[in-house]
């Protein structure tokens, strides 16, 4: 390979830049972006960045320099458009650009609510992007009431900033209670209480009818009719992979650009990496979208450009910040049939081990990064320990490890 376009200038397609070069690659790498920006990391967006003003350089991966100095050809201001999967170019706004590898890492697009809610008023967002939190900060600025819809983890780290801002805040979650797609419900509660005690109104099963105000939005209709305040309402409800450049080009793809076990999607040379990427997984099509998720496929399908053939096999992992807790998890739950809890060596940290029958599926661990090392390592290393031997907080878990 001597020429290798990326599209998408966000973490998964800087990873693979990086990684050509730190294998050695020598050609030319091309890194395409639409944002018009360095790249940048995106978890700070719904964290410390809103409890100020956003500051644009804390976030971005890395300087220009780095990209000069790596000859890595960043354009971050120029869409692509299509792709001809025969000639093997991309098309951009004024000319065809030729590519002998073709990495897609186009991200995903945050779900909106339907026209006929929004009806054009002002203060609704979404958060994806840089400008995107930048609006929000700005609003909270002089917002009263903040209406969060979507109880999973933005919409939650919104919330938690916005009452640290001095805002009322009401979360809306329309499912049966917050983080159900991912954590299991011991976490989900224990994130709850720390909502409550700080005064955000969390209501489950609840969904939003209707926005209510001419200009600017005053306030929402729940389903279940109550009326909340909201002077600003920010909109958490998932995203979807962006899939249209794919699709037009004629790659499969099924909830995200479909790729084998090495990252590569349904046309030789072309692969996908990140949040727009479904790759199989356990006998299961998965899609992840995550920090983690991004940088390690991003290597992955680096070193299979250099003809390495390396299987994509993650351990899942994430965290979430929110008031004083850090929520950290690793691997993923669906199919436990068994919680088993292990209390903290301070009160305010516990885990959640998640088994199905003896096997450990992933842990979810609050307020303590040592147990987070060990958990992974667990999951990493496909150990099981006894559920007893868990739920036994004088048993050291540095044991369990070596055992
Ligand atoms: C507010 C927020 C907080 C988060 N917090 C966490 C967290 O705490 N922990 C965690 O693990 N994960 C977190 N995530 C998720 C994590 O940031 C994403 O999984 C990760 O950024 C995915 O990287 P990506 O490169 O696949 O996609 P993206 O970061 O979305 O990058 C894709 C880029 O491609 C561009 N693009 C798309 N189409 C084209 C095209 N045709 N031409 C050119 N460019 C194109 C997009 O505009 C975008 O810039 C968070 C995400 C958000 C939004």
């Amino acid at each position: 390979m001597r020429n290798v376009a990326i599209v998408g200038a966000g973490l998964a397609g800087f990873s693979v830049a990086r990684r050509l070069r730190e294998l050695d690659y020598t050609g030319a790498i091309t890194l395409f972006g639409d944002e018009g920006a360095l790249p940048y990391d995106r978890p700070p967006l719904s964290k410390g960045s809103l409890k100020a003003s956003v500051d644009a350089s804390g976030a971005t991966l890395r300087p220009s320099e780095f990209f000069e100095e790596n000859q890595i050809a960043l354009r971050p201001s120029e869409p692509v458009l299509g792709i001809d999967t025969t000639a093997r170019t991309l098309q951009l706004r004024g000319e065809a650009f030729a590519f002998d590898a073709l990495v897609l890492a186009t991200g995903a697009t945050p779900r909106a609510l339907p026209n006929a809610i929004i009806r054009g008023l002002h203060g609704v967002h979404g958060l994806r992007t840089l400008a995107d939190a930048q609006r929000i900060s700005q609003a909270f600025g002089t917002a009263q009431h903040a209406l969060i819809v979507g109880g999973g983890y933005i919409g939650l780290e919104v919330a938690a900033a916005a009452a640290e801002r001095g805002l009322r805040v009401t979360l809306i979650e329309a499912g049966p209670r917050i983080l159900g797609r991912v954590a299991g419900p011991p976490t989900a509660d224990a994130i709850r209480a720390a909502h409550k005690r700080k005064g955000v109104d969390i209501r489950e099963g609840v969904g939003l009818s209707a926005l209510v105000g001419t200009d600017q939005v005053k306030g929402a209709i729940l389903s279940d009719g109550a009326h909340v305040a909201a002077d600003c309402v920010i909109v958490g409800i998932g995203i979807d992979p962006n899939v249209t450049l794919a699709k037009s080009a004629g790659l499969a793809t099924e909830n995200g650009i479909l790729v084998d076990p090495t990252c590569q999607t349904s046309q030789p040379g072309i692969w996908a990496a990140g949040d727009c990427a479904a790759f199989p997984m356990a006998d299961q099509i998965t899609r992840l979208e995550s920090v983690g998720n991004a940088i390690e496929m991003g290597e992955v399908v680096a070193a299979n450009i250099m003809g390495q053939s390396r299987p994509y096999a993650p351990t899942a992992w994430f965290w979430s910040d929110q008031f004083d807790l850090k929520l950290q998890m690793v691997g993923l739950s669906p199919g436990y049939d068994r919680i088993v809890t292990r209390p903290g060596v301070n009160p305010d940290a516990i885990s959640h081990w998640y088994y199905a029958g003896e096997r450990l599926l992933s842990v979810d661990i609050i307020n303590e990064p040592k147990t987070y090392i060990i958990a992974k390592r667990l999951i990493e290393t496909g150990k099981s320990p006894p559920p007893a031997q868990i739920a036994d907080q004088s048993v050291n878990l540095k044991v369990l490890l070596k055992s």
